[in-house]
């Protein structure tokens, strides 16, 4: 079995190719929930969705968020009652998230209601959010204190970043769904997701980090920086707030206490040589995901760099 490390848009990509090529039973997906809201009288789960959504075949590729075919008739009803409606939450994706609210409310975890919430979809690879724990991230800027989800969404990502924070890490566990997980696998991958905001709250809950450490398997990651930049997203504006530099040298340095293997887009092969100079082996590939072939040969390298590191 082999345990992946997710975020949002990057790993749902992946997963896309990792599953045409490793049995969806032997796949366990532990996804960051540091990213979700309670907005609307709901519990949205960003990164879980997307997964789920995609894994599922129903995701919108093209908006890149929420359910393809999707229609927003709640949120737009709700301007004229005067409530703000900047989160753009669609009415199939209101039900999803209704529905893991009154699991909620009913005192189950997150991560029974992700466990019901994708076997409804008929989704059979294993989703464990990293903890059942309320994990928030704020972002101090300079319009004030955001939560993620205002910064991205809200406001574009366009505020200066000054100051950064998992509201909730130190009091969450690791359930243990994500412990057994990692314990039991033969190896893990991390997604090329925004390795500080998708990942890093991840690695921050208590234990994950210090597992991988310990681990003797193999860990491998995938760039999510290519040519100096992200995909998407604001990746290398949080590197760069971090003093990070911006290329998968960067993501390999975040990575460093634990990775074994980092795969490297191929306009970025320069670099491997001092990715490896962390001990860290590198090999490279066109990483740009836009076809299910391009998903299914990062997938193939990703299993490949597990196998030599
Ligand atoms: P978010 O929570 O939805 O932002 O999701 P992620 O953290 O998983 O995804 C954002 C990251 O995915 C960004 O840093 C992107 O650079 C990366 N990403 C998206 N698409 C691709 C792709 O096709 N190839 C690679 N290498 N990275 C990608």
């Amino acid at each position: 079995m082999i345990a992946v490390l997710a975020g949002g848009v990057g790993a749902a990509k992946f997963l896309q190719g990792l599953v045409r090529v490793v049995n969806s039973s032997e796949i366990k997906v532990i996804v960051n929930t540091a990213d979700d809201i309670d907005i609307y009288g709901v519990h949205v789960s960003p990164d879980i969705d997307i997964v789920t959504y995609s894994l599922a075949g129903i995701f919108d590729e093209d908006r890149g968020w929420g359910i393809r075919g999707d229609t927003f008739n709640f949120v737009e009803n709700l301007a004229k009652f005067g409530i703000e409606n900047w989160f753009k939450l669609g009415d199939m994706d209101l039900a999803t998230c209704f529905y893991r609210t009154i699991l909620m409310k009913r005192g189950l975890s997150i991560t029974e209601a992700t466990r019901r919430i994708r076997k409804a979809l008929n989704v059979e690879v294993d989703i464990l959010p990293m903890t059942d724990n309320p994990v928030q991230t704020y972002i101090e800027t300079d319009i004030g204190l955001l939560h993620i989800q205002e910064y991205m969404v809200k406001y574009r990502c366009e505020p200066s970043i000054l100051g950064l924070e998992f509201k909730g890490i130190e009091e969450a566990e690791a359930t243990n769904e994500v412990l057994e997980a990692l314990e039991d696998c033969s190896g893990v991958i991390l997604c090329p997701s925004n390795p500080i905001i998708s990942i890093g709250p991840i690695l921050s809950v208590k234990g994950i980090r210090d597992k991988l450490r310990e681990a003797s398997y193999p860990k491998v990651a995938i760039t999510p920086i290519i040519a100096g930049a992200p995909v998407k997203g604001p990746a290398d504006k949080f590197m760069r707030f971090l003093g990070v530099e911006v290329s998968p040298y960067g993501v390999a340095w975040l990575y460093r206490d634990f990775l074994d293997g980092l795969v490297v887009d191929v306009r970025d092969s320069f670099q491997t040589v001092r990715i490896e100079g962390l001990g860290i082996k590198a090999l490279t590939t066109d990483t740009l995901m836009k076809s299910i072939e391009d998903k299914i040969r990062v997938a193939r390298t990703a299993l490949n760099l597990m196998e030599i590191s």
